[in-house]
């Protein structure tokens, strides 16, 4: 079937009892079992039933199983967080004394995870740019296990190409690539389908679509779930809940609707503020002009909702915009049905180094803008009267 469709019915889950249409919410953090070897069987074989909500849940399985499918992997583990997603997927595949590398331009946190935290655990790294794959096959090591990229990349859009990535490392034994899919959603990209080994997205953004959950997801091959839920997930303990993934699962039935009216907004925002005359420069994949542009073309099924702006003026000029705006909100996150602005330097990308921000482009006069799926009109006008302002 069709991608609409598919969000909709694929993997749906009937209640058994009732017959219930949209299926029931099960609150429970725990299961009755039918007797005492039953119950030995099932501690013991956590794929078999249900036991206890931290080893599975059937409402965060629907979730899970509607993600597999969408994004074409064997299986899919529901996360609290994306963070939840990154650092289980990510712990899962490597050992004290490897390497890894990742994109120069990644979520705030994760890169956080990977120069704070994993370190003290013996992982040494490399920051590449990711678009480029000769940089890539450049920086791999004996020891390197792990690729990571983040595409498009959270700020400035950046584009990598799935597809030549994973050719060029089929050619090494065991480096695994792990792509963060956030800005796609499992409707404009899937990069199991192009060669990645393991697909993580934050779905508090585009997944769930309305700000109200937080949540992640990873998807790939049966072997490698089962060890990100046994026993990384079911030890560090960043399990998603009944409730949200029951929010999960009805937003995702309008994603391709909410996803095709994102890119529509986006593509007439982007084109508005490219002739502005208090805009610098729009980061935007959709752009002809934009070097991602044709990799992007290529791998996504369209252009997604997001981008960022250099106005004119610096950080006195993003204050205005930021104090101004009417439509849009003063708000970190994205992929929410509501349009949101925020400013990457000293919000998502304050854990890098100004230095660090400036040679990949994310620069002190820098907004991020999530497109939402208002009336496109009513959006540029905001910006308009807001970016005017600094004019007088
Ligand atoms: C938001 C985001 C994350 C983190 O997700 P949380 O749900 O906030 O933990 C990771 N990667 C990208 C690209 C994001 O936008």
């Amino acid at each position: 079937m069709g991608i609409s469709t598919d969000v909709i019915h694929a993997k749906r889950y009937v209640d058994p009892v009732t017959g219930s249409h949209v299926a029931p919410i099960y609150q429970t953090s725990t299961f009755i079992l039918p007797d005492f070897d039953t119950a030995v069987y099932l501690n013991q074989h956590i794929d078999k039933g249900y036991v206890y909500s931290r080893f599975g849940n059937p409402s965060v399985r629907e979730f899970e199983e509607k993600i597999a499918y969408l994004e074409g992997g064997e299986d899919a583990v529901g996360t609290a967080s994306g963070l939840g997603a990154i650092s289980t997927a990510v712990m899962s595949l490597i050992k004290q004394g490897d390497h890894i590398i990742f994109g120069d331009v990644i979520y705030g946190c994760t890169f956080a995870l990977f120069t704070k935290i994993l370190p003290s655990f013996g992982i040494e790294y490399s920051i590449v740019d990711t678009t480029d794959v000769d940089a890539i096959k450049a920086a791999i090591r004996p020891n390197t296990t792990l690729v990571y990229v983040e595409t498009p990349a959270n700020p400035v859009l950046k584009i990598s190409d799935i597809q030549e990535i994973s050719k060029m490392l089929k050619e090494y034994d065991g480096i695994k690539l792990v792509v963060d899919s956030t800005f796609a959603s499992p409707y404009l990209q899937n990069p199991l389908k192009l060669g990645a080994d393991v697909v993580v997205h934050s779905a508090t953004k585009y997944i769930g679509g309305h700000g109200n959950v937080t949540a992640g997801v990873i998807a790939g091959p049966k072997e490698l779930m089962d060890r990100c839920r046994m026993p990384f997930l079911q030890c560090f303990g960043a399990v998603l809940d009944p409730f949200g993934a029951w929010q999960l699962v009805n937003g995702l039935k309008t994603l391709a609707v909410r996803m095709e009216k994102h890119c529509d907004n986006a593509m007439k925002v982007a084109k508005f503020l490219q002739q502005h005359d208090m805009v610098d420069k729009v980061y935007y994949p959709g752009l002809p002009d934009n070097p991602g542009y044709e990799v992007a073309k290529k791998q996504m099924r369209g252009f997604g909702g997001m981008m960022s702006v250099d106005i004119k003026g610096g950080v006195d000029a993003v204050r205005t915009v930021m104090n101004n705006v009417k439509v849009f909100s003063l708000a970190t996150s994205l992929g929410n049905v509501d349009s949101l602005i925020q400013h990457s330097p000293t919000m998502s990308h304050f854990d890098m180094t100004p230095e660090q921000r400036h040679a990949v482009s994310i620069f002190d006069g820098q907004v991020r803008l999530s497109v939402g799926i208002e009336d496109a009109d009513d959006l540029i006008e905001d910006l308009d009267q807001a970016l005017n302002l600094l004019k007088k």
